[in-house]
């Protein structure tokens, strides 16, 4: 007999209803009623269920589709907090409170640290601009020898748009043209069926460097795109995985360049990674540093103390002859694509954009060998690289991670980005510029939501942002029904929904054969 969980949740996915929805209590402040609200996984931290990750692919193709082709310039003003913003910084307080304390009883707090970056990149989306505890690390001051210089490219004079340019045809119609951009990164080996025809030769630790540090070079690309075409250039990009393993990017610009400057761009841009050596271990195996309390992390034979990460790069920035532990650049295959507004092809690439985002980064089949063993070799190069400064493997090299901590292994990080399912990139999969749309994404989802309660004949009620407190309910809350319940209600729900509009739209196709309208 099946169990009625594992039916509940196969029901659930069957009707787009997410299958790990997050308990959250909700406090009516106007009437005192106190409320178990489930929220879906996907609204909130980014491992979101399937159904939930094929909502937000779709949340994410009307935000490209919003922004690509825009006529007039964005407004963007700061919102009131809205439920879910004041959910996600109250329970990033929560979190960090908890960091504080699993601190004080000397835990480890890998777990809590990864929940926290999460719930950051999170608040960020959800709109908020900047760290919530913004100031609190302080950045380095690097020597500005090692400042990246802008590569030598053309410049224009900055006009203060963030539009491109239209063009006018002999007809008088106008035109709106945007790019279609593919970065790749460079070769590693030759590639057949896509796995290296020699794997022995195969540039495995280049290819898990340029994974980790893959988002930094894009960052530069889009500094120097702006610079070259003399506006303040929107994008709306996807990192998606390749079969070899090797992220790429796909970026939807708003506004034009010739083709052969945008390849001149690609050329040009690169990412020094400005971090101590890591290319001899110097402690491997059992040798390993071991942890004095109040000291921190000792050599095994003369018990000196390891450098800490301050000093190591403070000795590092002090040395002339020091070389970038690695630069990234882009391949040399770069794809340039004209789109015009509103044109089949525009849609096109809009699905093709958001293609993969359901699919993680180390998606193998586990029954094709060779693909398997590639992905196995892809993960030991990426077992003892550094992915932060606050990584185990420092200790491998010969310095004390950045906030060190007791039981820190080398090869046993838990970073995401030594993980399977990442494959080296641990970064965000959607990358969307400031201006690119008069909306966040939770705008966008708060504009569906309007629209399908106006289709049901309710008013969404005035949002009062100081109604509703929200609060986090603990795992195992006798509040909270079985999971089984929930998602069957949840179901019913959606299946409530959907019945209303189906009747809704065949009412207003019945009175108006115009009747358009985005299907719920
Ligand atoms: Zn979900
Ligand atoms: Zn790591």
């Amino acid at each position: 007999m099946p169990r009625a969980r594992d039916v509940a949740r196969e029901v659930a996915e069957q009707h787009d209803v997410c299958i790990r929805p997050i308990a959250l209590q909700r406090l009516d402040t106007h009437t005192g009623h106190r409320e178990i609200i489930d929220v879906p996984c996907g609204a909130t931290l980014d491992a979101a269920c399937p159904p939930c990750a094929k909502r937000n692919r779709q949340l994410r193709m009307a935000q490209c589709r919003g922004g690509w082709h825009l006529d007039h310039e964005p407004t963007i003003t700061p919102d009131e907090p809205n439920d879910e913003q004041r959910w996600l910084i109250e329970f990033r307080a929560d979190m960090q409170a908890k960091r504080d304390q699993t601190v004080q009883a000397g835990q480890d707090t890998t777990d809590l640290d990864a929940i926290i970056t999460g719930l950051d990149e999170e608040i960020n989306t959800a709109g908020i601009r900047g760290n919530v505890l913004a100031g609190a690390g302080g950045k380095r001051n690097r020597s500005t020898r090692r400042r990246q210089d802008a590569p030598d490219l053309p410049q224009r004079k900055m006009a203060n748009t963030t539009l491109g340019r239209t063009f006018t045809s002999s007809d008088g119609k106008s035109y709106r043209p945007s790019l279609f951009v593919t970065l790749t990164l460079p070769s590693y080996g030759k590639i057949r069926d896509g796995v290296p025809l020699d794997p022995d030769t195969y540039d495995y630790v280049r290819a898990a460097r340029d994974a980790l540090h893959f988002s930094k070079p894009v960052d530069r690309f889009v500094q120097n795109l702006r610079r070259v075409a003399g506006y303040d250039v929107q994008y709306f990009a996807t990192v998606e995985p390749q079969r070899r393993f090797a992220p790429h990017l796909h970026m939807a610009i708003r506004g034009t360049l010739p083709r052969a400057e945008i390849k001149q761009i690609a050329a040009a841009t690169y990412h020094q990674v400005w971090w101590p050596p890591a290319d001899r271990a110097v402690y491997e195996g059992d040798h390993l540093p071991v942890w004095d309390n109040g000291v921190g992390y000792l050599d095994p034979d003369t018990g000196e103390v390891l450098p800490t990460w301050d000093e190591a790069l403070d000795h590092f920035d002090a040395d002339e002859s020091a070389q970038p532990l690695h630069v990234v650049r882009f391949g040399a295959q770069v794809d340039v694509k004209g789109v015009l507004a509103g044109t089949p092809d525009a849609d096109q690439c809009i699905r093709y954009l958001s293609k993969y985002l359901t699919k993680s980064l180390g998606d193998w089949n586990p029954h094709n060998r060779a693909q398997r063993q590639h992905a196995e070799r892809m993960l030991e190069a990426l077992q003892l690289e550094p992915c932060s400064p606050t990584c185990a493997n420092w200790l491998r090299y010969g310095i004390q991670p950045k906030g060190a901590k007791s039981g820190m292994v080398p090869g046993r990080c838990r970073g995401k980005a030594h993980k399977p399912d990442h494959l080296g990139y641990a970064g965000r999969r959607v990358l969307v510029s400031r201006k690119w749309s008069n909306k966040t994404l939770a705008e966008h989802k708060q504009d569906r939501r309007t629209w399908v309660l106006e289709a049901l004949g309710q008013t969404d009620e005035p949002p009062d942002p100081h109604r509703y407190v929200w609060k986090p309910v603990p795992a195992g809350d006798a509040n909270v029904p079985p999971l089984a319940v929930r998602l069957l209600r949840a179901v019913a729900e959606r299946q409530r929904w959907r019945a209303h509009m189906a009747l809704l739209q065949a009412q207003a196709q019945g009175q108006d054969h115009s009747a358009t309208g985005e299907a719920a």
